[in-house]
């Protein structure tokens, strides 16, 4: 394995950064996972664009322009030889003191790794996957614009942590007015009455580019799909539901607090989904191999 570090490549034993990095002092810092699928990376420019979206947010200079990162993604593909592959693009503060002020970091680091990943097993896309509701809230956009893409997930980790400790692999959180958000790494939508469901960015969602990448296939299948406020109940009374994200891809959840959602089954439309955004993964991206 070969890791980018500010345009230097290390063997995995050997890629290390200062322990006075504000991205591990104060988790200060910004990152995108991304796909390589058939050789071609997947929507680079849309995460790319999100990862300086999140730096300005957090007055993050990012070292290298959109052209020259995008060339570091590619070179650091094309080194590791993964056809199928995940990045994570890191931008952290930099080197600092044992203060918060990032002002006084050096330069950020930009670190890339490519590896391969398997968030859930291969029969809980067939046959979907059991969540639940947590009690933790996703943090507010008042206190933290949840649309960035931070170094910081203690928010979800302990949303993670209920569902690690409930014996299921994801959970579902909710905003301050009791509206359904996200799980901890996924967006959610819901399916009722052939229509397509999922909450806008205004409950505090991260923007998924699955989630984008799935409204679009959704239209185009035909399917009317809306942003809309959810709650508890449209999702316990919902036919269908699943998930996206990066890593996770398009999941079916056929259990939400013990409870079956429709017949308990993977519902039509999502196997749909699934199988459409497998195939526009094959056609689509950037040429890296
Ligand atoms: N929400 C959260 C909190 C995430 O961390 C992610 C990415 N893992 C997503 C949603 C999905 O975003 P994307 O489809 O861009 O990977």
């Amino acid at each position: 394995m070969q890791i980018y570090i500010n345009g230097t490549f290390y063997s995995k034993n050997d890629a290390k950064i200062s322990v006075f990095d504000h991205g591990l002092l104060y988790g200060d810092g910004v990152f995108e996972g991304i796909r390589v699928y058939s050789g071609k990376v997947f929507r680079l420019k849309e995460h790319l664009d999100r990862l300086y979206e999140s730096a300005r947010y957090i007055m993050l200079n990012v070292p290298l322009d959109h052209k020259k990162m995008t060339e570091a993604v590619i070179e650091t593909v094309k080194k590791n030889k993964l056809a199928d592959a995940y990045i994570r693009l890191i931008v952290t503060r930099g080197t600092g003191g044992l203060g918060l002020d990032p002002f006084k970091c050096e330069a950020a680091q930009v670190i890339i790794i490519v590896d391969k990943i398997q968030l859930y097993p291969e029969a809980m896309y067939e046959h979907g996957l059991e969540i639940i509701s947590s009690s933790i809230l996703r943090t507010p956009e008042s206190s933290f614009s949840p649309r960035v893409k931070s170094l910081n997930y203690l928010n979800n980790i302990m949303a993670k942590i209920e569902a690690v400790h409930a014996g299921v692999p994801e959970s579902l959180m909710f905003n301050a007015d009791g509206f359904v958000v996200e799980c901890t790494g996924d967006n959610i939508f819901a399916v009722s009455n052939n229509e397509i469901f999922t909450p806008p960015t205004s409950t505090g969602i991260l923007e998924g580019i699955t989630r984008d990448c799935v409204i679009d296939i959704a239209r185009n299948l035909g399917y009317t799909v809306s942003e809309k406020l959810l709650t508890r109940h449209d999702l316990y009374t919902a036919d269908e539901l699943f998930l996206t994200g990066t890593a996770a891809e398009v999941i079916p959840v056929v259990l939400l607090d013990k409870r079956p959602i429709g017949n308990g089954k993977p519902g039509a439309i999502t196997l749909g989904l699934v199988k459409a955004f497998k195939e526009l993964t094959k056609r689509e991206g950037l040429p890296a191999l």
